[in-house]
């Protein structure tokens, strides 16, 4: 059984010093492959390190999360746009992200949008996977991208509303969610709801589960499988079915052969 880790956060300060030691809870977890996303210029500069040292297993996903924007020093978005058109000449870019919008940043709601427009445009160019975050704007996220030619677009740690789920399936878009599916019925409800070819799995690492089974527990690549295990349960298949099937999304989804 391959389990995969479509969303973390390697290159985060809370893990630093801690790689080793997660990508041998991976290996041991049989978590074969991990999408490291990035959060601004420097993140990104991490996760194509990380990318290298742990190839075949590690890819970086490169762009800039909407609570940096505010944050961006001179130059900083041109030169992460710059260095993702350059990793996608060696082919060493998995994905654009994490990027969106965030309504609890709305002060700085125009440089978001700038900021995601950019993104997008040169996702659209590259022809590379989105890897969006939406806190509160999912509905009208889904109703702006159909006016970028995205061909392939992942929702992450997708909760609500379902009205934008379906638009979502429609365009053929995926989410992802992680832990909450193994206590949140809300999460449960979108996982009943999804079909299971437009889903996968994520940790959203180093972000902490409060709640049973996780109880606040540094968050591991090995979550997947308890997460498999919630998606199995409320899809009523077998682990191992869910399992195959989401792996087989990832190699679609990001054309990445599962080593
Ligand atoms: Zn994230």
């Amino acid at each position: 059984m391959k389990l995969i880790d479509a969303h973390i956060h390697l290159s985060d300060k809370e893990y630093t010093g801690r790689t080793e030691e997660l990508i041998a809870d991976a290996k041991n977890a049989n978590v074969t492959a991990l999408v490291s996303n990035s959060m601004d210029l420097e993140t990104s500069l991490d996760n194509l390190k990380l990318a290298e040292k742990y190839s075949g297993m590690v890819y970086p996903a490169l762009g800039i999360h909407p609570w940096n924007v505010n944050v961006l020093k001179e130059n900083e978005l041109e030169e992460t746009l710059k260095l993702i058109r350059e990793q996608h000449q060696k082919k060493s870019v998995v994905a654009i992200g994490e990027i969106g919008l965030d309504y609890k940043y709305e002060a700085i709601w125009a440089k978001q949008l700038m900021v995601f427009d950019k993104m997008l445009h040169l996702a659209e160019e590259l022809v590379l996977p989105v890897i969006i975050h939406s806190r509160g704007t999912t509905a009208q996220i889904v109703d702006m991208l159909p006016s970028y030619n995205l061909k392939r677009v992942l929702l992450h740690w997708f909760s609500h509303p379902m009205s934008a789920l379906y638009k979502a399936v429609d365009h053929g878009y995926f989410i992802t969610d992680g832990p909450p599916v193994a206590y949140s019925n809300g999460i449960r409800e979108v996982v009943k709801k999804v079909p299971l070819t437009n889903f996968l799995t994520e940790t959203d690492g180093p972000v902490t589960y409060r709640k049973a089974p996780f109880n606040g527990q540094m968050t591991k690549p090995s979550f997947i499988r308890t997460v498999v295990e919630a998606v199995a349960e409320v899809k009523q298949i077998a682990t191992t079915d869910a399992a195959e099937q989401i792996a087989k999304n990832f190699e679609n989804f990001f054309n990445i052969k599962l080593a």
